[in-house]
C-alpha cells in the first residue's frame, strides 16, 4: 500500500493560485496550503482561500489552510531606485518620515519602516539586508539616525528585509496588522496559523489568549528563526502546538554553519514533547527556475524526513516558480523514498503516556502492527487522538474518521493520517462503526479478511477529544455457503466434518497455537491459516480452537450415527 507519511506544505502564489493549479498540487501530493501575509492584499487571500476550497471540493480531497503572519519583519521602505551600497562606505539608517530632518545625510540616506530601529541597535551591530546579501555594522548614533559602515555591499533596493541578529528588537511578535491579519482569516475558517519572528513564550500566549477569548481552536505554528527563540526553545514548546524550522531568516540569523544542527536539535525536542514540526525554506530552491533540483537539495528533503519532521515546506518553489507542480511531485516521490528507511521510532520510555487517550493510540498503534492490520480508523471528533498517535509514528496508516471538516482539514499535517470525512452518524455507536467499516471497504483498497483497529471516545467517562476504547475488525462478507470450495477449507472423517471459512478467518492464528495435533497450519508468507487434512484424525474434539476462534471461522461437526 503505497502511502506517504510527512506531509507537504506547499506557499501559494503567482504561480499556483488558480483553482486548475491547485487541484494539479493536490493530486501531486499538497497536504497543507500555506498563505504568506506579508504578501497581497486581503481580497487576494480571501480569493485564494476560496480557490483553495474550490479545488479541494472538486477533486475530493481535504486540504488544510495555514495562514502565515508576517510579524515584526523589518524592511527597507520604497525607493524609487537602488541604492548601490560599496564596502567601506558610510551609510545613514533612519526612518523615511526623518529624511528631510538630515539634510546632510541625504545622499546616503536608508529609509526604513521600523520606528524603534535606532532605539533598538548599538554600536558595532551587524545589519544584514536582502536576506543577508549585504552586511553592515553600526558605527554610533547620531539623534535619529545610526550611522553604519558596509561590509558586504550591492544593491540595496525597496521593501527588502532588515534582519538585526545582534539586537534585542523590541517590536511585538504579534503586531497591528497580524491582529488583523488573524482576525480576517479566522472569518474564513483557517485551520493553522504560523506566528513569525517568536521569541519567547509571552509572543505565543498573546496569541492564545486572543484566540481564547474568540472561542476559535486553531493550532498555533511558532516559526523558529530568531537566536533567542532558540536560546528559550524549551519554553516555547511548553506552550505552543506547533514549530517551524524557518530555515530562511534563521540562516540570516544566526549563520548557515549553524542551520543543520539547529534543525536536527529542534526536530528531536519536538519528536520527545510529542509536538509537530515543519521544515521549511530552500528545500528544493533550484526548481524555482528548473524542472528537477539538485542532488543536494533532494538529499536535504530526505535528511529533514531521517531527522524526524512531520512536514517538509516549499516556498518560492510553489509560490512564484515556473515548476509549482514538479516541485510538489519531486518533494512527494522524495519523501516516498526516504519512507523506506524509517527513522527508529521514539522509545516508549521517553515519551509522555500518562494520558488515557496517548497510551490507548500508542497501543492502537502496537496491536495493528503485531496484528498485521491494513488501517487503523481512528473516530474522532477534533482530530486530538491522531495528533498523539502520529507522534508514535506508527508503521499502519491511520485514516482519521471524522464528520468535523475542521479536525479532517487539520489532520492534513499529522504525521502518517489522513482525513476520512463520513457523512453518516448514526446514533448508536455500533451502527457508526458498521457504517465505517463498509465506507471504509469500499473507498480504501481493503479486502475480505483484512484486519482494521479500530479507536473511539465513548463521551461518556472521557471528555470529547480522548479515545479510551481500542478495538480489531475484520472486513468481511457475509458468510459464504458451506461448500463453496473458494473460501471453505473442509474435511471429514467416520466421527466429525471440520470447516474453516476463510472468508471471516481473522488469521489470529489462535487454532495454530492451541491445538496439539497440527490439525491448523499458518502459511508464514500469506499469514492464512488452513486446514491440514490428514491430521484431522487426531483431533479430540475438545472444540478449544472453535472457542478461541474470534470470528466463528471454524465449525466441528460429530457425526453421531
Ligand atoms: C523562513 O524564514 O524560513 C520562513 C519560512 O519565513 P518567511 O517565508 O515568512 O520569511
Amino acid at each position: 500500500m503505497k502511502v506517504r507519511r510527512a506531509k507537504i506544505v506547499g506557499t501559494l502564489g503567482p504561480s499556483s493560485n488558480t483553482v486548475e493549479m491547485i487541484e494539479k498540487l493536490i493530486k501531486a501530493g499538497l497536504n497543507v496550503a500555506r498563505v504568506n501575509m506579508s504578501h497581497g492584499t486581503h481580497e487576494g487571500h480571501a480569493q485564494l482561500i476560496q480557490n483553495i476550497r474550490t479545488a479541494s471540493k472538486n477533486i475530493n480531497r481535504e486540504v488544510g489552510i495555514l495562514i502565515d503572519l508576517q510579524g515584526p519583519k523589518i524592511r527597507t521602505d520604497k525607493l524609487p531606485d537602488g541604492l548601490q551600497l560599496k564596502a567601506g562606505e558610510t551609510w545613514v539608517i533612519g526612518q523615511t518620515k526623518d529624511i528631510e530632518n538630515y539634510p546632510e545625510y541625504k545622499d546616503c540616506y536608508i529609509p526604513t519602516i521600523y520606528d524603534k530601529l535606532v532605539d533598538d541597535c548599538h554600536d558595532g551591530a551587524r545589519i544584514l539586508f536582502d536576506d543577508g546579501k549585504l552586511m553592515a555594522k553600526a558605527i554610533e548614533r547620531d539623534r535619529d539616525v545610526y550611522k553604519i559602515e558596509v561590509i558586504v555591499g550591492g544593491e540595496l533596493k525597496s521593501n527588502k528585509g532588515i534582519n538585526l541578529p545582534d539586537c534585542d528588537v523590541s517590536a511585538p511578535a504579534f503586531t497591528d496588522k497580524d491582529r488583523e491579519d488573524l482576525l480576517f482569516a479566522l472569518k474564513h475558517n483557517i485551520d493553522f496559523v504560523a506566528l513569525s519572528f517568536v521569541r519567547r513564550r509571552e509572543d505565543i500566549m498573546e496569541v492564545k489568549s486572543l484566540l481564547h477569548k474568540l472561542k476559535v481552536n486553531v493550532p498555533i505554528v511558532s516559526k523558529i528563526e530568531k537566536p533567542q527563540a532558540v536560546e528559550h526553545i524549551e519554553e516555547i514548546l511548553d506552550v505552543t502546538d506547533m514549530i517551524m524550522v524557518a530555515r530562511g531568516d534563521m540562516g540570516v540569523e544566526v549563520g548557515n554553519h549553524l542551520v543543520p544542527s539547529i534543525q536536527k536539535d529542534l526536530i528531536d525536542r519536538c519528536n520527545e514533547r510529542m509536538i509537530p514540526v515543519i521544515t521549511a525554506t530552500q528545500m528544493l530552491e533550484s526548481m524555482t527556475d528548473a524542472p528537477t533540483p539538485t542532488r543536494a537539495e533532494a538529499s536535504d528533503v530526505a535528511n529533514a524526513i531521517w531527522d524526524g519532521t512531520d512536514a517538509v515546506m516549499l516556498s518560492g518553489e510553489s509560490a512564484s516558480g515556473k515548476y509549482p507542480v514538479e516541485a510538489v511531485q519531486m518533494m512527494n516521490d522524495i519523501i516516498f523514498e526516504a519512507e523506506k528507511k524509517p527513522k527508529e521510532r521514539p522509545l516508549l520510555r521517553h515519551m509522555d503516556l500518562s494520558s488515557v487517550n496517548s497510551s490507548l493510540m500508542v497501543a492502537a498503534s502496537m496491536i495493528a502492527e503485531k496484528v498485521d492490520a491494513k488501517r487503523i480508523l481512528a473516530l474522532t471528533e477534533g482530530g486530538n487522538s491522531c495528533l498523539r498517535i502520529s507522534m508514535f509514528r506508527p508503521q499502519t496508516p491511520v485514516a482519521a474518521v471524522t464528520s468535523s471538516i475542521s479536525a479532517a482539514r487539520k489532520v492534513c499535517l499529522y504525521w502518517g493520517v489522513y482525513p476520512f470525512l463520513i457523512k453518516e452518524y448514526p446514533e448508536d455507536m455500533s451502527g457508526y462503526q458498521k457504517a465505517v467499516l463498509a465506507e471504509a471497504r469500499e473507498r480504501m483498497d481493503l479486502h475480505n479478511g483484512d484486519k482494521v483497529v479500530i479507536t473511539r471516545g465513548d463521551g461518556r467517562y472521557f471528555s470529547k477529544g480522548n479515545s479510551n476504547s481500542v478495538k480489531v475488525d475484520i472486513i468481511k462478507d457475509a458468510p459464504k455457503v458451506l461448500g463453496s470450495h473458494e473460501v471453505v477449507e473442509e474435511a471429514a472423517d467416520e466421527k466429525k466434518r471440520i470447516h474453516l471459512d476463510l472468508s471471516v478467518c481473522a488469521t489470529c492464528q489462535n487454532c495454530v497455537s492451541i491445538c496439539p495435533h497440527d490439525i491448523w497450519i499458518a502459511d508464514s508468507k500469506t499469514k492464512m491459516t488452513h486446514l491440514k487434512e490428514e491430521n484431522i484424525g487426531a483431533c479430540s474434539m475438545d472444540m478449544e480452537c472453535v472457542r478461541t476462534c474470534p470470528t466463528g471461522a471454524i465449525e466441528i461437526i460429530p457425526k453421531f450415527d
